[in-house]
C-alpha cells in the first residue's frame, strides 16, 4: 500500500550523471513486522519510521575513523569516510554518497519545511536529509546528513601496530 514516490528530478544537481529513477524494487525489502523484529527499537525509529536521532548523540557525528559506512538495516555500502566532513551539526555529515544509485531522493514536506530525504536505495531505510548551498566549501556544496544509528562502519583495515609495513604503497 504505502510505497513511496520515486525522486523526482529536482534532486540535488550533481546527482545528474545516472539520474535514472530508482524504479527498482527494494532487494533488501522485508515487511514492516521483520524489519521490527532485526531491529532495535531505536534503528526501527530511525530506519523505518523516518525518525531522527538527537543531535550530538549518535556514534558517528564526531567520528574520523577511515572506512565505509553501511545501512545498518541491509548492510548496503552507502557512505565513505573519504566523503565525510565536520558540519559540527551534531549529525554524521557527507558531500557525497558512495555512488549515486545506492541513495534515492524522496521529497520530504513534513515539518512544514521542503527537503529532500535520502534513503538507502538497497531496503528503502531513512538515511537522513540532505541539504544544499550550506557554504561549507566541499565539492558539491552539499550536506548529506545522515543518523548515525543508520549507519554502521566497517573501518578500513587498519595497519597493526607491528608488522606489515608492505612497501609500494606510495600514492
Ligand atoms: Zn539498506
Amino acid at each position: 500500500m504505502s510505497t513511496h514516490e520515486t525522486a523526482s528530478p529536482d534532486t540535488p544537481p550533481h546527482a545528474a550523471p545516472h539520474a535514472a529513477p530508482p524504479a527498482t524494487p527494494h532487494t533488501a525489502a522485508l515487511t514492516e513486522e521483520e524489519w521490527a523484529r532485526r531491529l532495535t527499537p531505536e534503528e526501527f525509529q530511525v530506519l523505518r519510521r523516518a525518525g531522527t536521532e538527537r543531535p550530538y548523540t549518535g556514534e558517528y557525528w564526531d567520528s574520523h575513523v577511515q572506512g565505509v559506512y553501511a545501512c545498518r538495516a541491509c548492510g548496503a555500502e552507502l557512505f565513505r569516510s573519504d566523503e565525510k566532513f565536520d558540519s559540527h551539526c551534531g549529525w554524521p555529515s557527507f558531500f557525497a554518497p558512495l555512488a549515486e544509485d545506492r541513495v534515492e531522493y524522496i521529497k520530504d514536506e513534513t515539518l512544514g519545511m521542503q527537503r529532500i530525504e535520502v534513503r538507502c536505495a538497497g531496503c528503502g531505510s531513512h538515511m537522513g536529509h540532505v541539504f544544499q548551498g550550506e557554504g561549507y566549501g566541499t565539492p558539491t556544496d552539499l550536506r548529506y546528513c545522515i543518523n548515525s544509528i543508520s549507519l554502521r562502519l566497517s573501518p578500513s583495515d587498519v595497519p597493526s601496530a607491528d608488522a606489515s609495513d608492505t612497501p609500494g604503497g606510495a600514492a
